[in-house]
């Protein structure tokens, strides 16, 4: 079944301690698509400036992700953000960030073919445009939302999150924006609080520690793949999340038994995803690859 998402496509400045890259292509909406593309039909939604490349748009196009969604804008430059990696890849500070055209008024539209969309997705972006999105859909059968500390700590953007919240039938987030958002710092207390807030079920990821699944009737945990070399640790959580929904899409299913699979799923594209900086890994994946993998964390947590 068809995923439609929206989200931002970037120009991303990343330094770990190994490397640094210059304004290569990022954003929530392009590595969730991206993921996503391994396992369904996928339709990116977001707005870019005119310094957007059609080498990025035909990489999209290339994966056979629709990017009739994908609005230019003449007159802005593409969302660009900067950010620097400490030792451990664990934590990472925001260098710079220039919201560009994420800044300007901006009402996605949705190509009427996609409007029967059963999975929709909604990547870090504001609040009330990820609610404009969603509304255009006619029935769709789940819907995911992701955010960040940038709006949960906006007076504005986090009134817009509430409403939002009662929307959606799950959250991901991760464990110290579960944190901002409740004011718990225990994540299953957080996770409580988060469902109190309205979504039927919240994700919280904890980086090299895995994900945490709860629901009012179940909890899952599944642990990170274990990796011993990351190259760059950007766009893990958009990838685990373009994962996951794409493979419930492409299942076409959200029973507890579909959502653990897509968990590993989640795990398993976020790993890849930080083997390389940018999109580079993905470039060069596979479908077998990430079943392999997929076969291997099963593998390792099956006792
Ligand atoms: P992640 O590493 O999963 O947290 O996602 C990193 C991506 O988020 C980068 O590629 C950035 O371009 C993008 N990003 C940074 N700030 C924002 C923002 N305010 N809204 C949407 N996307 C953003």
């Amino acid at each position: 079944m068809t995923l439609a998402l929206i989200g931002s496509a970037a120009y991303d400045t990343i330094e770990t301690p190994v490397a640094r890259r210059e304004r290569v292509p990022g954003g929530s909406g392009v590595y969730a698509a991206t993921a996503a593309s391994f396992f369904t039909k996928t339709l990116l939604t977001g707005v870019v400036g005119e310094d957007w490349q059609d080498r990025e748009t035909s990489f999209l196009k290339s994966k056979g992700i629709d990017t009739a969604g994908l609005e230019i804008r003449k007159d802005a430059k593409t969302l660009f953000w900067s950010g620097r990696y400490f030792d451990n890849m664990n934590q990472r500070e925001t260098l710079e960030i220039e919201l560009n055209v994420m800044g300007l008024e901006y009402h996605p539209v949705v190509p009427e073919s996609f409007k029967d969309a059963p999975f929709i997705f909604l990547a870090n972006g504001g609040p009330a445009i990820q609610n404009e999105f969603r509304r255009q859909f006619h029935a769709p059968k789940l819907v995911v939302a992701d955010t960040m500390d940038f709006y949960i700590n906006t007076k504005q953007f986090r009134e817009e999150l509430l409403v939002l919240l009662k929307t959606i039938d799950g959250l991901i987030i991760n464990d110290g924006e579960a944190h901002l958002l409740t004011g718990e710092s225990n994540c299953i207390a957080a996770g409580k609080k988060v469902l109190e807030m309205g979504p039927k079920f919240v994700i919280i990821k904890k980086g090299e520690h895995g994900a945490l699944y709860i629901s009012t009737e179940e909890t899952a945990v599944i642990p990170a793949f274990p990796l011993d070399q990351v190259e760059d640790p950007t766009g893990a959580g958009d990838s685990f999340a373009g994962g996951f929904m794409g493979y419930l899409a492409q299942k076409g299913a959200c029973d507890f038994a579909s959502i653990k699979e897509a968990l590993a799923y989640g795990t398993v594209m976020g790993s890849f995803c930080i083997q390389g900086f940018s999109l580079e890994r993905f470039a060069q994946l596979t479908r077998p690859e990430i079943d392999q993998r997929f076969a291997q964390l099963r593998k390792m947590v099956i006792f």
